[in-house]
C-alpha cells in the first residue's frame, strides 16, 4: 500500500479525502490523516469507522511549525511517505487596507510556507526512491484573482508558481506534482471566512469600499456558494482520481461551472477584460443586480 499523508483532516476536504482513500476497496492506501489539534478528531473518527487503526491513522501536524513537521514525520511508520496531500489552508476576505500584519502572516504561513515546509522535508526521501506524488489543494483563486480576496488569492498564486516550477525538476526523478483547483466548496471554510467578515469592523477602510463589500460582495459570495458550491466529497473524489492516476495531471480544476470565469483571464492578453468585467459587476451594479430584470429571479452577479 502507498502511504498518503493528508494535512488539515479535522474538517472539510481533508477529512473527506482521508476517509475516501482509507475506504479504497482495493486497499491501495495507508492514510496518515493529520490535524493541528487532536482534540478535534471526533468527526474524522466517526467518518473513518472501521478503517481507524487499519488503513487510517491520525497524527498531529501543524503545518506552520517546523518542529511539528519533524515530529510528525518521525512518527510515520518506516518514515516513508509516498503521497502528500497539502490541504490545510485558511482564507481571508475584506478590503486590503484593513488586513493586519498577523492576519496576512497567518494566511501565508499556512497556505504557502506550510506547503513549502512539508515539501522540503519530504523531497530528499522521494528523490532517493525516485518516486512520489505531491498534491496541493490550490483554488480557482490561484488562477484568477477575486475582488476582496487579495491576500488569499496571492497565497494561492504563490503555491501555483512554486508547483509549476518544481514540477519540471521533479519529473526527472519520477515525482509528480498535482495542483487541484476547486471553485467554491461547501465546508467550514466559507462559514469561518464569512462569519469573521460579518463580525469585523474593518478599521482603516473607507465607507464607499465597505458599503460595496457588505452590500454587494458578501451577498454575492453567499449566492455563489449556494448556487454552484461543490461538496467536499466531490472534491475528494477528484483528488482520489488524481492520486490513483498512472500519470497524474498537473492541474485539476474540479468545478466546470467556474471555467467561463477563468476563460476571461486568457481571452484578452492585456488582462483588462477580467479586471473590467469584475469591476463593472461590483461597482456599477448595486445590490439590485441580484434580481434578474426579466424574470425577477435572484441571480448571481459574478
Ligand atoms: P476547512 O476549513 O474545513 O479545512 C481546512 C483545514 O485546514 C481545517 O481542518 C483546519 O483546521 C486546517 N488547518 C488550518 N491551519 C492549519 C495548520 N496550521 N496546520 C494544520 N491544519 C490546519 O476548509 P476546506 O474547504 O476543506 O479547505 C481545504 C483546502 O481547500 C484549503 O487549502 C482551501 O484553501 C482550499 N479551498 C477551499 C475552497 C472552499 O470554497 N471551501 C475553495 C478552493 C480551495
Amino acid at each position: 500500500a502507498r502511504t498518503v499523508l493528508v494535512t488539515g483532516c479535522s474538517s472539510g476536504i481533508g477529512l473527506a479525502v482521508a476517509v475516501r482513500l482509507a475506504r479504497d476497496p482495493q486497499r491501495r492506501y495507508l492514510v496518515l490523516a493529520t490535524m493541528r489539534d487532536l482534540s478535534r478528531r471526533g468527526p474524522l473518527e466517526a467518518a473513518a469507522g472501521a478503517t481507524l487503526g487499519d488503513t487510517l491513522r491520525i497524527l498531529r501536524l501543524d503545518v506552520t511549525s517546523d518542529s511539528s513537521v519533524a515530529e510528525c514525520l518521525a512518527g510515520v511508520p518506516g518514515g516513508r511517505v509516498d503521497v502528500v496531500v497539502n490541504n490545510a489552508g485558511v482564507g481571508l476576505v475584506g478590503p486590503l487596507e484593513s488586513a493586519t500584519g498577523p492576519q496576512v502572516q497567518r494566511v501565508f504561513d499556512t497556505n504557502v510556507f506550510g506547503v513549502l515546509r512539508l515539501v522540503q522535508a519530504l523531497l530528499p526521501q522521494m528523490k532517493q526512491r525516485r518516486s512520489g506524488h505531491i498534491v496541493v489543494v490550490s483554488s480557482v483563486m490561484g488562477l484568477q484573482g477575486v475582488v476582496f480576496n487579495d491576500i488569499y488569492a496571492a497565497s494561492k498564486f504563490a503555491v501555483e508558481g512554486l508547483c509549476e516550477s518544481l514540477a519540471v525538476q521533479l519529473l526527472q526523478f519520477n515525482i509528480f506534482v498535482s495542483l487541484v483547483e476547486p471553485g467554491p466548496v461547501n465546508t467550514e471554510f466559507e462559514r469561518k471566512v464569512l462569519q469573521e467578515a460579518e463580525k469585523s469592523e474593518f478599521p482603516g477602510s473607507d465607507p464607499e469600499t465597505l458599503r460595496h463589500f457588505r452590500a454587494v460582495y458578501l451577498p454575492a459570495a453567499r449566492q455563489v456558494f449556494r448556487t454552484f458550491g461543490q461538496s467536499p466529497e466531490r472534491v475528494a473524489q477528484a483528488i482520489a482520481e488524481v492520486i490513483g492516476a498512472p500519470r497524474p495531471p498537473f492541474r485539476t480544476p474540479t468545478n466546470p461551472l467556474y471555467s467561463p470565469l477563468l476563460a476571461l483571464r486568457f481571452a484578452d492578453p492585456r488582462g483588462d477584460l477580467g479586471v473590467r468585467s469584475f469591476h463593472r459587476l461590483l461597482w456599477d451594479l448595486g445590490p439590485r443586480c441580484l434580481t434578474c430584470r426579466c424574470c425577477r429571479r435572484r441571480v448571481t452577479p459574478v
